[in-house]
């Protein structure tokens, strides 16, 4: 079956408009998940996307509501918690970090709260906290001259061992390692486009 979509729905999805949100859902048929029009997730490929103008149809072909823009119009309060202290890891985790201060900052027992993330998020807020400090610390070795001691530090990881370490455990390489094949690659890319 080919569903026809409208140029300005599809638009609306690529550009994640809200404007939008009122006139219809779409869902992804090869993650089985439909969104909002405005939802920042990945632009699904335009022949898996399927659209609905109401919650009630899409649940009735068994899709499941996105995660993150809650089609539903259902926020469970458990969810939103988690969610605002994902938002808050986001911005503090170059700070020192532990469970019982994220605890504390969110009005939870440790155990309660690192239960909960990871039922929601899949991992735990010291994954979650690490992988946030890993993705900095790639970006900072690719586009800065700054050392990995630095860097380590800058990213919220207390000791330059533990980075290290962490690092490779994660990236499979070290982080000297990865500047220098984002450099190998960079300038091979640069030959590339100058042989064109
Ligand atoms: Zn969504």
């Amino acid at each position: 079956m080919i569903s026809y979509i409208p140029n300005d729905y599809w638009k609306a999805i690529v550009d994640c408009d809200a404007a939008y949100n009122d006139q219809f859902l779409y869902a992804v048929k090869t993650t089985g998940i439909f969104c909002r029009p405005s939802c920042k997730s990945r632009v699904p490929n335009k022949e898996n996307v399927k659209i609905f103008k109401n919650a009630r149809m899409a649940l009735e072909e068994n899709f499941r509501p996105c995660k993150r823009c809650k089609p539903e119009g259902l926020n469970l309060p458990i969810e939103e918690w988690i969610e605002h202290i994902a938002d808050w890891l986001d911005h503090h985790f170059c700070e020192s970090l532990t469970l019982n201060k994220i605890a504390d900052i969110s009005h939870g027992s440790p155990y309660h709260l690192q239960r909960t993330f990871k039922r929601v998020k899949g991992m735990t807020p010291t994954e979650y906290i690490q992988r946030l400090r890993i993705d900095r610390a790639c970006s900072l070795l690719e586009s800065s001259g700054q050392s990995v001691a630095d860097i380590g530090l800058a990213v919220g990881f207390s000791s330059t061992p533990y980075f290290m370490t962490l690092f490779k455990k994660k990236m499979g390489t070290t982080p000297m390692g990865y500047r220098q094949d984002t450099i190998k690659k960079a300038t091979k890319e640069r030959e590339q486009d100058a042989n064109r």
